[in-house]
């Protein structure tokens, strides 16, 4: 699964990052996961459930945010969120093709909580 390896790597960050910071106990994870990221929300959330079963991050809650597609449109600029991932029709002028993608491939940690 393609999500599990994302979570070791999300997991590698927040160990650098508590060490980094003199984290005490983290509480809290908040993660950012775009329309086109690739990776399933479920499937994230399932893989940090597997991997945080023991060790410093049992118990630790996942907060998983999902990120529309933000895109502006190729020929008059409007910036919209469509409802298809491959079919984006302009609301305003109907062009399909050349859109620009402003947000929704991202996929990062937004915050770690922690007591201090
Ligand atoms: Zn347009």
């Amino acid at each position: 699964m393609h999500e599990l390896s994302l979570i070791q790597s999300i997991i590698d960050i927040i160990r650098e990052e508590r060490v980094k910071h003199g984290m005490n106990r983290v509480v809290r994870v908040r993660v950012v996961n775009g329309a086109l990221s690739g990776a399933v929300s479920d499937a994230l959330s399932f893989g940090w459930e597997c991997l945080t079963q023991d060790g410093e991050l049992k118990g630790v809650a996942l907060e998983i945010v999902d990120m529309p597609l933000k895109v502006a449109c190729g020929s008059c600029g409007l910036a919209f969120e469509p409802e298809d991932k491959h079919y984006m029709p302009c609301p305003a002028c109907q062009e399909i093709l050349g859109h620009d993608i402003q947000s929704g491939k991202e996929l990062y940690i937004d915050e770690i909580e922690a007591d201090v």
